[in-house]
């Protein structure tokens, strides 16, 4: 009997770090050290050395992140954030909540990520900030981007909640990780992101001294000395449980980067052994700036087919998500409060097309030639 596939599998990486897991845990229960315990601030440390050398403040969730983040830059009302329309809802969200205007942008058709062409032409005096998304596992291209921002006086917020563990590479030759190059860079430990957590939980990162205290001051309900508030902020920590989870398994993100990008590189050569002319679907293009951690697989389904091809996978018990079914500019929420550059026909195009497969640590070659041979008889078995 074959294993059933899923589109992450969670308990499957679980038991093979289950030692380390339950024993960070039960260290925490054990102490009753449930808020700001020692994992918490061990985890800082971890994290921001694993980046490079950054100051790392940990939150609630990636959400809060992104809204910390906006709130220690002291934008005002009407003030324009650029963000793209081809994203998780959160990015444009925060922006909203603040009272400043998301301004969405399209995306590259073949990297699904913002681009600073994109970003220059919806410039305008009100523009303050941008948060390039690094979506589905790889960097946007940061170098232009950053130019841009330092041309314009911009902030510049990287959502790097999909992509955690991935290299920029700059055009001399060195790389960064995504997330340390812009002003300030936010993450999420959702427990399906690439490095998940077992909860919900998040982090902001940023090289500034100044910045860094203002930013873990507001996620302290705005108080550096307990019980003396020097600006509004919000309660938003990461639980000292899910810090243990994240020390057990931050050792490990290089490797499960590793395995994805395994699992990716058997899907494309396959696929395009199916369809050597892109001719019924496309595979994910690399960017050459930039590793890619696949935390998602997503193919662009040609002839309007993706809901067709969608349930004949479901038919033969393969999961397949469509991440993002609807592009910013179509969603209600939006509607009076963002504003469009542009026509953002790609975002429209690929929330029409996308596909992604099922993707995880724990994929084996068999589950693989499974989804591959699901696709495989939808599209030349008819
Ligand atoms: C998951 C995600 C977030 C939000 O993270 P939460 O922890 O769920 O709040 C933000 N942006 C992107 C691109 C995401 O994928």
């Amino acid at each position: 009997m074959a294993e059933k596939i899923k589109m992450v599998d969670l308990q499957g990486q679980y038991m093979r770090i289950r030692d380390e897991v339950d024993a960070g845990i039960r260290e925490v229960i054990g102490s009753a050290a449930f808020i700001n315990g020692p994992a918490v601030g061990q985890f800082r440390e971890n994290l921001g050395r694993y980046l490079g050398g950054i100051h790392v403040i940990p939150c609630a969730n990636g959400t809060d992140a992104l809204f910390i983040a906006l709130l220690s830059l002291g934008l005002k009302p009407g003030d324009e954030v650029i963000v793209p329309a081809f994203t998780y809802v959160s990015s444009a969200e925060v922006i909203g909540l603040l009272g400043l205007t998301p301004v969405m942008v399209d995306v590259s058709p073949s990297t699904f990520n913002v681009t600073a062409e994109n970003i220059r032409k919806a410039l305008s005096p009100a523009t303050k900030a941008v948060i390039p998304v690094h979506l589905f596992g790889q960097s946007c291209d940061m170098e232009p981007i950053m130019e841009l921002a330092r041309e314009h006086g911009l902030h510049v917020i990287e959502d790097n909640a999909q992509s955690l563990g991935a290299d920029y590479r700059f055009r001399d030759g060195h790389t960064e990780k995504t997330g340390t190059i812009g002003t300030i860079g936010c993450t999420s430990f959702f427990p399906s992101k690439n490095l998940g957590c077992y909860g919900d939980g998040g982090a902001v990162f940023c090289h500034d001294d100044a910045l860094a205290e203002r930013i873990a001051m507001i996620a302290n309900h705005g108080q550096k000395v307990k019980y003396h508030h020097t600006v509004l902020g919000c309660n938003s920590r990461l639980d000292t449980i899910q810090a243990a989870v994240l020390n057990a398994k931050l050792p490990h993100l290089d490797s499960y980067s590793q395995a994805r990008r395994s699992a990716a590189g058997y899907y494309t050569a396959r696929l395009k052994e199916i369809d050597p002319e892109g001719r019924f679907f496309e595979t994910p293009a690399e960017a050459e700036y930039s590793t890619h951690v696949y935390h998602q697989y997503t193919l662009k389904i040609q002839g309007g087919l993706r809901d067709s091809l969608k349930s004949h996978l479901a038919d033969r018990g393969i999961p397949s998500m469509i991440y993002y079914p609807l592009p910013l500019q179509e969603q209600e929420a939006f509607k009076g409060i963002a504003v469009a550059a542009e026509e953002l026909t790609v975002s429209r195009d690929c929330a029409r097309s996308v596909l992604s497969l099922p993707m995880h640590t724990e994929l084996t070659h068999q589950m693989q030639d499974m989804v591959i041979s699901g696709i495989a008889d939808f599209f030349t078995g008819r």
